[in-house]
């Protein structure tokens, strides 16, 4: 495996690739990785000559008051990761690397991006296509992997891939979670002891959520339902715990197929997420 720090540097080996007709799997994560990153690592290692993992973690899509100081870095870790699952190229840029300049220029996430954790973090899903499509075009890859486990993130990427034609699959990849279902992230180390026993209720009440919903199609009684599991067993307080369409993330209707049953919730200061996506029970 090879580390990569430079535009420069990078663009020779895509070069390369791309001439020798290679595909190419892009892995874009920000680091301090764990199975969920390693599943979209071994996705791409089995569909692409070469897979190039990025690790940077995006100023822009931080917000002021958000954890960008204090988000994990480990690189030599991450490498040792990265190399056991097959990645050949790690592009670890620095910020000014990938931010020299800042000429003004915008990409808005369209309404996908005014809900869920849009609602509160504000810019979020622009500084995530800023980044994505920075890399899309230094990689220049035939597929590129992200998680379920970042389901607005994955729908609003999957919509400017459309809308924009960008000539990349998007594939996505199943939520990996610890043994007693929490979603693994890069969060959780921060979690305190009392936390961590805890926090396996939001997996508990998006399960509880489902299982009622597809029962009897009472999404106000489902949800309310996993709100109160989530505060009646733990200290967590609920940012959003809502049902939408996927992938256009606007209200359920009879025309529904997908349902995604989202949740943020925060543990202290620390935020986590989780989600559910299922099919709508037909009439
Ligand atoms: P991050 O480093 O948190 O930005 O995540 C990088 C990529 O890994 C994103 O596409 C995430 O959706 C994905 N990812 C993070 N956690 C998981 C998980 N538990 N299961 C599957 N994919 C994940």
């Amino acid at each position: 495996m090879k580390i990569v720090s430079t535009i420069k540097e990078l663009n020779v080996h895509i070069t390369t690739a791309k001439k020798a007709n290679k595909t190419i799997g892009l892995v874009p994560t920000m680091g301090y990785l764990h199975e969920g990153h390693m599943a979209l690592a071994t996705a791409a290692r089995k569909e692409n000559d070469l897979v190039v993992m990025s690790l940077f973690v995006n100023p822009a899509q931080f917000g002021p008051n958000e954890d960008y100081e204090s988000y994990p870095r480990d690189l030599d870790r991450d490498m040792r990761i990265a190399e056991k699952v097959g990645v050949d190229f790690l592009f670890a840029p620095s910020t000014s690397e990938m931010y020299p300049t800042n000429g003004g220029i915008q990409i808005l996430a369209g309404p996908q991006s005014e809900i869920l954790c849009g609602a509160t973090r504000f810019g979020h899903f622009d500084g995530v296509l800023k980044v994505v499509t920075k890399l899309f075009h230094l990689t220049r890859p035939t597929n590129a992997y992200f998680g379920q486990k970042d389901a607005q993130q994955l729908a609003i990427i999957e919509t400017m891939v459309r809308d924009y034609n960008f000539p990349i699959e998007i594939r996505s990849v199943p939520i990996v979670r610890e043994e007693d279902g929490l979603a693994k992230s890069s969060r959780n180390v921060f979690l305190t002891d009392q936390q961590r026993l805890q926090a396996p209720v939001i997996w508990q009440a998006l399960d509880l959520a489902t299982t009622h919903y597809l029962k009897y199609d009472n999404d106000i009684e489902a949800t309310r339902l996993a709100k109160e599991h989530i505060e009646t067993n733990s200290n967590g307080r609920i940012d959003y715990l809502q049902m939408l369409s996927y992938p256009d993330l606007t209200e359920v209707t009879e025309q529904t197929e997908k349902i995604l049953l989202a949740t943020a919730v925060y543990f202290g200061n620390t935020r986590l997420i989780d989600n559910i996506i299922f099919q709508r029970k037909g009439d």
